[in-house]
């Protein structure tokens, strides 16, 4: 039958003949966002992994199809993308591109993080910004959906030409940012010193310190106590309760981290606080293992103050070995394994080696870190997954936060945040189960997540009209 042509409403009457429908209607929109995003697979694929997890829903409530929810989340509300140009320290000049997209507004303002890496593109940007949307409303507070970057690449840059590039990409996006309007953070390459650098140029700008136009912010200028932990921190909570749902504990737990940047240093740290033993952790260009436990103040070290390479941890640890190359981390035996660097991270031939080793759960710290093919052969195989759209939803969560700070203008001890992020993370791990529960999928988080994340929005976009 030709999708186009398919009226799912008009199908009701029998329902066989609907729920067929419903799987035409969302292959249609994944059609559409295809023709309509060429080339893009990261965004293809952040698009058909949550859309076909919602089938179930558009079942039970056709009227998501007749208001053509779907067709309207999957489209921006608005792309920017612009040229960055800036001077390097021998006087040449560079150009860099910036993006900014703006994905959905529907709860709040523009939320998500800016990341700098060479690998950043429209495609990248778009998966990210989509994904941020149910991660935002999973929170529980009220942050749209948004992302931006730029594929400049800060590795081996001077702080000067960190601040000149910072400074450039701000000339441009503040035209479109603001506390009611779009609220840009930190992500892969994009730390303190970025959001410092970009904050100053934004407020002379605007000639107003206006605090809430960026979170992740220095302490002395309107930054949240546990904002720096709280992806990591929260990654950990979440994870403890699904082990502790099913009769598991972190107590005594092999674990290994991929990435060692904020992400991975945090969950690091507290997972090792609940009595876990991280062996193994990595940079781009390879990985350690100490079996012994992971130094983690070594690490961030070498890692945040120095900004130097992973290696450096087997030349000062004589336990531990450094193996050149990132892959084979995971295939080293563990209880956990906990991906906090970058997209696509785990694809099948990892998750063979996991499922192979018997681990008990994959936490997913870096966004869409598993391929959708990795992803179902976890799930099939009966590994726990914490999915990345409610597992470090604690570091938009504490940006929300910050924003609450900001607007009171006061701020709320280390202790009283850690509270609320924990709180955030267990309400949004037992929504994440009660949905895949509702939904027929009992156990299935990143199932659940998706439902519990998307309904919100979907109420909510049809509550404000057809916009
Ligand atoms: P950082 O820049 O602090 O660290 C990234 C780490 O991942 C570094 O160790 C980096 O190695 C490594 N890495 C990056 N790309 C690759 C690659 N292609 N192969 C292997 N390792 C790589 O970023 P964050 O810790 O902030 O972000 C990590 C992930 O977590 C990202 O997916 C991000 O989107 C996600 N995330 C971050 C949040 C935050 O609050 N920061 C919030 C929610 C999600 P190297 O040092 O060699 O570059």
């Amino acid at each position: 039958m030709k999708v186009d042509s398919i009226d799912p409403i008009g199908k009701l009457e029998d329902n066989n003949i609907f729920e067929t429908s419903v799987t035409q209607y969302v292959n249609r929109v994944i059609e559409d966002v295809k023709n309509r995003n060429k080339g893009d697979e990261e965004f293809h694929q952040a698009v058909e992994e949550v859309l076909h997890s919602l089938e179930p829903v558009l079942v039970k409530k056709p009227e998501y199809i007749k208001e053509r929810v779907l067709d309207r989340l999957v489209e921006p509300e608005r792309q920017i993308i612009f040229r960055v140009p800036w001077v390097d320290d021998e006087g040449n000049v560079q150009v860099n591109r910036g993006f900014r997209v703006q994905f959905n507004s529907s709860i709040g303002p523009y939320k998500g993080g800016l990341r700098f890496h060479p690998s950043v593109n429209d495609s990248i940007v778009k998966f990210l910004g989509f994904e941020q949307i149910f991660k935002n409303s999973l929170t529980g507070l009220p942050i749209g959906g948004g992302k931006g970057g730029s594929d400049f690449d800060p590795k081996g840059k001077s702080d000067r030409e960190i601040m000149r590039f910072c400074q450039s990409f701000m000339t441009e996006l503040y035209r479109y940012i603001g506390p009611d309007v779009d609220v840009p953070a930190g992500d892969i390459g994009v730390g303190g010193r970025e959001i410092g650098y970009l904050f100053g140029q934004y407020k002379r700008l605007k000639n107003a310190n206006e605090p809430g136009v960026l979170t992740g912010k220095g302490l002395n200028y309107g930054g949240s106590l546990v904002r720096t932990e709280a992806t990591g921190y929260g990654l950990i909570y979440f994870v403890d309760e699904m082990l502790k749902a099913h009769d598991y504990d972190l107590n005594g737990k092999k674990i290994v981290i991929s990435g060692s940047g904020n992400v991975a240093i945090y969950a690091a740290e507290k997972v090792q606080e609940l009595g876990a033993c991280v062996i193994a952790m990595c940079d781009s260009n390879g990985y350690i293992l100490d079996e012994s436990g992971i130094d983690i103040s070594l690490i961030k070290k070498i890692k945040l103050v120095e900004r130097k390479r992973i290696k450096e941890y087997a030349d000062i640890k004589s336990n531990s070995k450094y193996y050149e190359g990132q892959k084979g981390i995971w295939s080293i035996k563990c209880d956990i394994a906990l991906p906090c660097a970058t997209q696509n991270d785990i694809d099948i031939e990892s998750a063979k080696l996991l499922v192979e080793n018997k681990v008990i759960a994959v936490g997913e710290g870096a966004n869409m870190p598993c391929t959708n093919e990795a992803l179902s052969y976890l799930l099939e195989n009966g590994i726990l997954v914490a999915p990345a759209k409610a597992a470090n939803a604690g570091g938009v969560a504490t940006s929300a936060l910050e924003m609450s700070q900001n607007s009171m203008r006061l701020s709320w001890s280390f202790e009283e945040v850690d509270e609320k992020l924990k709180n955030i993370m267990v309400n949004i791990f037992n929504a994440s189960k009660e949905a895949a529960k509702e939904y027929g999928a009992e156990g299935n988080y990143v199932v659940g997540a998706n439902i519990a994340g998307f309904l919100k929005v979907a109420d909510v976009m049809i509550s404000q009209g057809i916009i």
